[in-house]
């Protein structure tokens, strides 16, 4: 990704640029980035916020100067979620740049670009930013011209309250659950402990140091890495654990018996409880039946869009929907914005606990049993082959296309897509048991491997 490297190659993942600093993402690489994104906004001002990674102010710092060069004055709002950050883009009406790797190691980092409505760029726009930096689009600017950086300390007080807006701070302090907090060394490290302290919670926090090296645990928040969250839950007497990733879009959360609650379920609690008949919802093909079900019951009407959350807020933009989500944990509610927000997740679970006065493990129970069962393996071959393999393996059955291959299989159904960021092949398999999902996948992983071996 260096400067020498002038082929024309997709800079922007499925949810920004990522890469190792001084390896791929080096600091003239972060600069020519930043005269590129200055040129490419229209707005005189620009925001600019930084998760907790040890090199954020590396390459903070060097977008910066690619942004003043080409006359843009930069807002830096210092540590802050990715949400936090579209909610001030949002309600500023101003673009805004952040420096994270979301769920990555901690030795990745990497540049997200956010739109003036709070949205992450359309791949549209991100091409076209591609473009600014390739052909080398930006002119600096004469020295008077140049733009200033000022510093803003207030945004996650900003932040905060307007999530407060949409929280039954009443009801939830009546409630007053005892809460575990887990920060993962991340960006929300300060946001969301505030968040919960002003809801009245008890609460315990848990690795709410912002190392900037994610020493306590990896970042990704999935069972194997919230060990000490989830035996506290066992241990302890708390209602509901918490814990995000790295830059607090996605939230998931651990029961009063210290059991792990998937997305999927999350998003279809939330569905339940806060939308209403006529209102409409929007996920990936990914999340499983349980979420249909609950809209079906509602009388909401759901949309489903390809994998990958931007393409969800969009949709949801378009729709004018007012709940969507995928199964990893990243809820949209779009009174709030439209985009994932962990610590807006955590406000509606204690919104419906604190409603219903019921434990959440009761909760989830009550909602339609689906199971997902996921596994992957390494891609070997070109995918259309693979895709073309599968499906004539698959004669009679019903098969959705919109993103890989969802293939109906009875009441359930195996989805095969090849990710957007990693070499692999992702296969998600629905069951109405645990077992049902886990054989099924197994399965069709046999088809998958024979479909991808030459
Ligand atoms: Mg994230």
């Amino acid at each position: 990704m260096g400067s020498e490297a002038q082929e024309r190659k997709r800079l922007f993942g499925t949810n920004g640029i990522r890469g190792i600093p001084n390896a791929d993402l080096t600091p003239d690489f972060a600069m020519d980035m930043g005269m590129a994104i200055g040129a490419f906004f229209r707005s005189s001002r620009i925001a600019i916020a930084k998760d907790t990674r040890i090199s954020g102010d590396m390459l903070l710092a060097a977008v910066f100067s690619g942004l003043s060069s080409v006359g843009k004055n930069v807002l830096d709002l210092g540590v802050l979620p990715t949400p936090a950050l579209q909610y001030y883009c949002k309600s500023a009406g101003m673009s805004g740049v952040m420096i994270t790797a979301s769920h990555n190691p901690p030795q990745f980092n990497g540049i997200k670009c956010i739109d003036s409505d709070g949205t992450e760029l359309s791949s549209k726009n991100e091409v076209e930013l591609e473009s600014y930096y390739y052909e080398r689009k930006a002119k600096p600017v004469s020295w008077e011209e140049c733009g200033t950086i000022q510093r803003i300390s207030n945004v996650p007080d900003i932040y905060v309250s307007s999530i407060l807006k949409h929280a039954d701070k009443e009801a939830i302090s009546k409630l007053t659950p005892k809460v575990v907090f887990d920060g993962g060394n991340g960006a929300s490290y300060f946001t969301t402990p505030l968040l919960l302290s002003r809801l009245k919670t008890k609460l315990i926090t848990l690795n709410c140091n912002p190392d900037g090296k994610f020493t306590s645990r990896e970042s990704e928040p999935k069972p194997e890495n919230l060990s000490s969250l989830l035996s506290l839950m066992k241990e302890g007497n708390f209602d509901l654990g918490i814990a995000h990733d790295g830059d607090a879009d996605r939230a998931v959360f651990i029961d009063e018996n210290g059991k792990f609650i998937d997305g999927d379920r999350t998003l279809s609690l939330i569905v339940k409880f806060t939308a209403k008949k006529g209102d409409k919802v929007v996920t990936p093909v990914s999340s499983s039946d349980c979420i249909s079900d609950v809209c079906e019951d509602l009388g909401a009407k759901l949309i489903r869009t390809r994998v990958g959350a931007p393409l969800v807020s969009r949709r949801m933009i378009e729709e004018n929907a007012t709940i969507g989500g995928e199964e990893n944990g990243g809820v949209i509610f779009s009174r709030h914005q439209f985009c994932r927000d962990g610590a807006m997740t955590a406000a509606l679970i204690l919104n419906i606990m604190a409603k219903t006065r019921k434990p959440i493990s009761q909760l989830i129970k009550e909602l339609p049993q689906y199971f997902l069962s996921k596994g992957s393996m390494h891609i070997e071959r070109d995918w259309n082959i693979i895709a073309k393999r599968l499906i004539s393996d698959f004669p009679d059955r019903e098969i959705d296309t919109m993103d890989g291959l969802k293939i109906r299989d009875g009441k359930n159904w195996v989805m095969i897509r090849p990710s957007g960021t990693e070499p692999i092949i992702r296969i998600y398999a629905q069951g109405h048991s645990q077992a049902e999902a886990d054989s099924l996948n197994k399965e069709y992983r046999k088809k998958v491997e024979k479909a991808n071996s030459s």
